[in-house]
């Protein structure tokens, strides 16, 4: 087995069991360890530390997944910690009343690169590193035994696949290619989705509980559901009494399908979709003088690195403020981030400084964060990467 030989002074977060190392904690690597292949690796006295796959082209060179030196990446290991992942699902409550969860969320499974959602009676795998990429198909194979879908379906497309040389890669792996059209139960609500055309691998299941919580705050009220996607946050809130909704979104598809969903859900609430940019709308919004009760922001990851992070945090100030700036006095603002480069610290900080210059008192109600079937494991807190407030603001 090839050895990696860590820097002296660079052990202490894989003796911590962080589950990655960066090219710049190296000290040596083979030039020829094969795409994905399993690398033990060593401190710089030569003392054996933990062991993971290599990824050629990443600047996380390795991902950890033993710290035990009988333990091999085989078969039998694999399936192990895909059933303790779904073990771990089947015992949680939020599962036995949607048919819609993340089975393996990658490190804090102990299965780095490696995410399965499961969308009924059909999975959606991605293969995000080159490690999972050289298993895929054992991967596969197991799922198909554990889970007994109707079908497996790969949506490889992430970001994260090119920054390991790898190329983007869909379709059918095992079983029946699913419906164009497929129906969710998610709590008391049924959504469709579309496996191969919707965002992420369908829909945001991280933020099934997220959907209740705001939900509470709607009845009655009339509400802007900005980034609105297919109604992940809409349908709750025309479920729960709100009287009016204007779901904008820079998708028209996503808005018919949001369309199509409170049909399905037989919710007839008055709504208006608007396709368009949020920064611009709420602007406009703010320009014609427009209140809501309630005002969601629920945007895309806005930092994808380190270099994003500055112009993200511009980009998060500019619509809290915009929107604390259209709320009612004693409404709601419902305000996500999903950048895990930006911490709930910094998060809560830059609402700070929209509530300033809004000239607004702002009180946070209660703080959100991704659901249960996106754990955080202890060693990997880059796992965290949603967060919520759910403010009054006077
Ligand atoms: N709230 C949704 C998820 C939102 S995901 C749910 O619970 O299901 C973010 C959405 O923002 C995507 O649908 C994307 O199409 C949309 N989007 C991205 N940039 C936008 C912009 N500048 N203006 C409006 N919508 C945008």
């Amino acid at each position: 087995m090839a050895i990696v030989t860590l820097l002296a002074g660079k052990e202490r977060p894989v003796i911590q069991r962080h589950p990655w190392i960066f090219s710049g904690a190296i000290k040596k690597g083979a030039a020829s360890i094969e795409h994905g292949a399993v690398v033990d690796v060593h401190t710089n006295d030569g003392a054996w530390l933990a062991r993971g796959t290599w990824s050629s082209d990443s600047q996380i060179r390795v991902r950890l997944f033993t710290w035990d030196t009988d333990e091999v990446l085989d078969e039998a290991l694999l399936r192990r910690r895909i059933e303790r992942a779904y073990e771990g699902r089947r015992l949680h409550p939020a599962t036995s009343d949607t048919n819609a969860y993340r089975l393996v969320y990658a490190e804090s499974d102990g299965l780095p690169g490696l995410i399965v959602d499961q969308y009924g009676d059909y999975l959606v795998v991605q293969f995000l590193t080159q490690g999972m990429e050289a298993r895929a198909e054992t991967i596969v194979k197991i799922l198909a035994d554990i889970l007994q879908p109707r079908g497996i379906y790969e949506r490889s497309d992430a970001d994260i696949r090119n920054k390991e040389g790898l190329q983007p890669n869909e379709g059918v792996r095992w079983g029946d290619l699913p419906p164009e059209l497929l129906t969710i139960q998610d709590h008391m609500l049924s959504f469709y989705l579309s496996l191969p055309e919707g965002q992420k691998t369908g829909f945001y299941l991280d933020q099934s509980i997220n959907r209740r919580r705001v939900a509470a705050y709607c009845d009655g009220a009339d509400v802007l559901d900005c980034f609105s996607y297919t109604g992940g946050l809409t349908l709750p809130a025309a479920q729960a009494g709100a009287t009016h909704i204007t779901a904008v979104d820079s998708s028209q598809t996503a808005l018919e399908m949001l369309r199509a969903n409170l049909e399905l859900n037989q919710l007839t609430i008055p709504i208006d979709t608007t396709t368009g940019d949020v920064f611009k709308l709420l602007r406009q919004y703010r320009e014609e003088g427009r209140q809501f009760d309630v005002v969601i922001l629920d945007p895309p990851k806005f930092a994808h690195n380190q270099s994003q992070v500055e112009r993200a945090t511009r980009g998060y100030k500019d619509i809290n403020l915009l929107a604390m700036q259209i709320v009612r006095r004693g409404g709601i603002l419902v305000t996500f981030s999903c950048s895990g480069l930006i911490s709930a610290d910094l998060f809560q900080k830059i609402v700070f400084g929209a509530s300033l210059d809004a000239q607004r008192d702002v009180q946070i109600l209660e703080r959100l964060t991704q659901a249960p079937d996106h754990p955080i494991l202890l060693t990997f807190p880059e796992g965290a990467y949603l967060k919520g407030l759910i403010c009054r603001v006077w």
